[in-house]
């Protein structure tokens, strides 16, 4: 997750390797509340994990229902590029309430449940509980007191509920118990305030299904996909709802939920377009496989397929996952009522950049009233980059750009997800241009890990993927600024003094004192150093080295080792390999000058010897290490004059290198300066 005002994308040039991408919220919470109402087990696969399903849990297990959580092996593309990479989720197996003649176990004792903020556990189990029956009260957090429920109240009173207000008339808390069902009159609900009491009563009311019972819908009904989802899940779990237009819907007599044995909680169609686009724009010999979300799906945005298939993308399905290969290229210019796909759409204006004319998405109109006017912020933005862009109150047109028409753009994102999520695929542009995304962190509304997963399947050349070095005496504060402008870059970070710490500490360990005698034992030592590193933690194999290196006697150590040449060749593949996407802060003494010579950006830090010392000093005082100033200032002057007077890779500035002298500057300071030479290198700001 990039806590930065902006994200730069280097130019991207392939994809490919597979993604799991998190499941759907709203499919989550109605498998588990079906799941509880089936007889016997559910095993259900990829349940979000989100506050939402957590409570939904916590209330089924209350009601008596097995709640067992299985542990699946992480999926493995996903795992292995990048461990914060949208979870593949868990696996549950519920064990229903449902008993062998259709009805549910009621709990014996009165349960009172705690539903927090969560909108889709407080309505179908309101409902639900209200045609168990029971001694129930159902109260949230002081915000779920202000959401309404009282359209639902209303209805299932009409059937003979008993639902009481505990605090304000139409809101929960709620209490609840035992029904005397009425089910020959039909049932009104209004469907014009939110889909959910619809989807409530639809999941409730087979339980209650001795005789035919029929739902009136008052109003028009809105956020019809969701209905087709419910109506969807209900048809898996064995009810079949007969559907008259939008406004009827009718429950036969003698419905009941039969478990499917297994279900995919699947992912959300919407932010699969992303992945959809990526193989159609840069998936070649790999395909981009999408798992969690496949041609069963019942989301209304997975009608996204096609249209990226007639945009020219190969697409093999199965039932929860899609394989996306480019096919046609450049890509097929469309013409298409986007009507049944609003959401998933707005990726059709990004492919159209790179197609082989004029692409017209027309019947658009609701994307003026979603986050932001979204076929202004789609045109605006698509011109940014360099495209002429037609538009009207519900179409947009996007001419495509050849190589060369490209524009370097730093993309504003209106606070909207889609539009972030949309333009990062700006960066598979023709002519090596990287894309700066503003506000990156926007993407967290549906999807916190969107750019982790981008990049995990996203290639480039090592020349494109940015580094900054930092290189600079012992103490000079390069480890601070380092890490400093990395995070707000968003950046990997790359600490090699703590590799060459660790390869003295591991020498020692092995019994090898710190002499030249000795070199080609450690180089083969360092060579397969099983080091790793987990934020502020150091790890040697599963020994965590974090303390030990550190120590004033850790940093000679290194200084020591790293005068070896054989050690230093050793560990330059291990420093290589931290050059990842979207960019590296490395710091050291040679970052510059010999493992990153190409990088854009060379920082030389330097401090004054006194004021380096008492920054030692007081770093390792404040760990509860002794330490004294005088010793400090000699040791650190000895490290400098062991370090620039080596034969290999002294410590000496890149000829290139700005020279930053830090002894009267704050962190802040430093940070400030790095990020504007940076700034003015990438040319963002000056573009747009
Ligand atoms: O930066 P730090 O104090 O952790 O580095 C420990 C020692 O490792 C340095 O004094 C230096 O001798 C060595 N080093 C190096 N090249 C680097 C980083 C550190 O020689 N790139």
């Amino acid at each position: 997750m990039f806590a930065t005002p902006f994200l730069d994308l280097p130019h991207l040039t392939q994809a490919g390797g597979a993604i799991h991408l998190p499941g759907s919220k709203s499919i989550s919470n109605r498998v588990l509340l079906l799941s509880a109402l089936c007889q016997g087990q559910t095993l259900v696969h990829d349940l979000l994990d989100s506050d939402d399903t957590r409570v939904m849990l916590v209330a089924l297990k209350q009601l008596g229902c097995g709640v067992e959580h299985l542990h699946e092996a992480a999926h493995p593309a996903a795992a292995k590029d990048i461990g914060a990479v949208a979870s593949p989720g868990s696996s549950v197996r519920i064990t229903g309430l449902g008993l062998a003649d259709g009805r549910v176990q009621k709990p014996a004792a009165a349960i009172e449940f705690f539903i927090g903020n969560a909108g889709t556990a407080m309505r179908p189990l309101t409902a639900a509980l209200a045609v168990m029956g029971g001694a129930f009260t159902l109260q949230g957090v002081a915000r779920m007191h202000e959401r309404p429920i009282g359209d639902l109240v209303d209805a299932l009173r009409m059937l003979g509920c008993h639902v009481d207000y505990l605090g304000q008339d139409g809101y929960p808390p709620l209490q609840i118990g035992s029904p005397q069902l009425k089910l020959d009159a039909p049932i009104q609900v209004r469907g014009d305030v939110s889909s959910q009491f619809l989807t409530a009563l639809l999941m409730a009311l087979p339980l209650a299904a001795e005789k035919d019972i029929l739902i009136e819908v008052m109003g028009e009904l809105i956020s019809k996909p969701y209905i087709e989802i419910t109506l969807n899940l209900l048809a898996r779990f064995g009810i079949q709802i007969e559907r008259q237009g939008w406004e009827r819907f009718v429950i036969s007599a003698g419905s009941r939920y039969i478990s499917p044995g297994e279900i995919h909680v699947e992912a959300d169609a919407s932010s699969a377009s992303y992945f959809i686009a990526l193989g159609a724009l840069a998936g070649t010999e790999k395909p981009v496989r999408i798992q969690g979300v496949g041609a069963a799906s019942i989301q209304g945005d997975i009608r996204f397929v096609q249209a990226a298939q007639q945009m020219g993308a190969v697409i093999e399905s199965g039932p929860n996952w899609l394989e996306i290969q480019r096919g046609v290229w450049p890509l097929k210019s469309i013409d298409l009522d986007c009507n049944h796909i609003p959401d998933a759409a707005m990726t059709l204006a990004v492919m159209a950049l790179y197609a082989d004319g004029p692409s017209t998405l027309h019947n658009i109109a609701s994307w003026r009233v979603k986050e932001t006017d979204r076929i202004a912020a789609m045109a605006q933005e698509c011109r940014k980059l360099g495209a002429t862009v037609e538009e009207g109150p519900d179409w947009l047109r996007v001419h495509p750009l050849a190589q060369g028409q490209w524009q370097q753009a730093s993309i504003h994102t209106y606070d909207d997800h889609r539009v972030a999520m949309c333009f990062s695929l700006a960066a598979f542009n023709p002519d090596h241009l990287p894309v700066r995304i503003e506000d990156p962190q926007c993407v967290a509304k549906t999807f916190p890990d969107y750019f982790e997963a981008l990049f995990s399947l996203s290639r480039t050349d090592t020349a494109c993927i940015p580094v900054i070095c930092i290189d600079g005496p012992t103490a000079s504060g390069k480890g601070s600024l380092a890490s400093q402008v990395a995070a707000r870059l968003g950046y990997h970070y790359l600490d090699s003094g703590a590799l060459y710490r660790v390869t003295a500490y591991a020498a020692l360990q092995a019994g090898l004192a710190l002499e030249p005698d000795n070199e080609m034992a450690i180089a083969a030592l360092a060579a397969k150093l099983p080091v790793r590193f987990s934020g502020e933690q150091v790890l040697l194999g599963s020994q965590d080295v974090s303390d030990a290196i550190r120590s004033e006697e850790g940093g000679m150590n290194a200084s020591k080792v790293s005068t070896l040449p054989a050690v230093r060749t050793a560990l330059l593949a291990l420093q290589h390999s931290f050059q990842r996407l979207p960019g590296l802060l490395a710091d050291g003494r040679d970052m510059g000058t010999v493992i990153f010579p190409q990088a854009p950006l060379k920082v030389f830090l330097t401090a004054s010897a006194d004021k380096r010392a008492l920054r030692r000093y007081k770093q390792l005082i404040s760990k509860g290490f002794s330490a004294k100033l005088d010793t400090l200032r000699a040791d650190l002057e000895a490290r400098d004059a062991r370090d620039r007077s080596r034969s290999v890779a002294p410590l000496t500035p890149a000829q290139d290198a700005m020279q930053l002298d830090n002894s009267h500057l704050s962190i802040e300071q430093s940070v400030a300066q790095v990020l504007d030479w940076w700034q003015r290198r990438q040319g963002f700001s000056t573009l747009n």
